[in-house]
């Protein structure tokens, strides 16, 4: 049977890296977007051309439950089983909490956290069956120690870490690994916010001297995939010695 993995937010970013290593290493792939169809499309073209595997592609917004529905019930429809379930999709906010509006701070729970709760809920039961699976979330090291403008992502990371740990602890018995890589600074569209000065100031601030590649934190995800499910409940920090 062909592994299958689930990645949310694939179009750009570490979650087209994922796409990029999971299909190298021969898995067939589900994967989603938000409004970058163009660019998924692209994507998934590329990867059944290079390594023959199977790509779906979706378009919606994974804080949405009925969405998330669908993705997951026609990737177990075609593939007929879930091996890995990446939730990858997340958005920043930068700025003050006291100029968060309340429609802000629902946008972002619902992308970065309850998308976390709806896409493993939507998986668990086939892992059950098989009694196997992994599911792993790309947090950040604002989840770990809060960072000061981005109270509600720093919330929202902060709620995935704690997630990963409880979940680890319900899922172990069935033979699922949950685990969880708070990232430092990868080098994406997320962080196209800093000119070069800022860049090169934080890059100083980093002990290993750069960014991550996304492809870096792909490996690192592919890892985590792939080690023994004893590995459970963890929050894998992965940041060049920064934090
Ligand atoms: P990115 O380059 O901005 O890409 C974000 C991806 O998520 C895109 O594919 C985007 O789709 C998708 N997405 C966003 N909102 C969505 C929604 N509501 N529904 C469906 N898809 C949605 O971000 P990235 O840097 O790769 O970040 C990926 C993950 O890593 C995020 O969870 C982020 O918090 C985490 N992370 C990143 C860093 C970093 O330094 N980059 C550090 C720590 C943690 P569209 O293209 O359609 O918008």
């Amino acid at each position: 049977m062909n592994k299958t993995a689930l990645i949310t937010g694939a179009s750009r970013g570490i979650g087209a890296a994922i796409a990029r290593k999971f299909g190298s290493c021969g898995y067939n792939l589900a994967i989603c977007c938000h409004n970058s169809i163009d660019k998924l499309q692209s994507l998934a073209g590329e990867l059944h051309n290079l390594y023959g595997v199977e790509v779906l592609c979706f378009q919606g917004d994974v804080g949405d439950y009925a969405f998330a529905q669908e993705m997951v019930q026609k990737t177990l429809a075609h593939f007929g089983h879930i091996s890995v379930l990446i939730n990858n999709a997340g958005i920043s906010h930068i700025g003050l909490l006291g100029d968060m509006s309340i429609e802000e701070w629902n946008n972002i729970v619902s992308t970065n956290l309850t998308s976390v709760f709806s896409f493993s809920k939507l998986v668990i039961p086939g892992m059950v069956e098989a009694k196997s699976g992994r599911i792993i979330q790309i947090s950040s090291v604002w989840g770990n120690v809060g960072a000061s403008c981005e109270v509600a992502y720093s919330a929202c990371k902060g709620g995935i870490n704690s997630f990963t740990k409880a979940l680890g602890k319900e899922l172990a018995p069935s033979g699922i690994a949950v685990n969880a890589i708070a990232c430092g600074v990868i080098d994406t569209d997320m962080n196209k916010c800093f000119d070069e000065d800022e860049r090169r100031e934080l890059a100083d601030e980093i002990p290993a001297g750069r960014f991550a590649t996304a492809d870096e934190a792909a490996d690192m995800a592919y890892s985590v995939a792939t080690a023994p499910a004893y590995l459970t409940g963890q929050i894998i920090t992965f940041d060049g010695g920064w934090i």
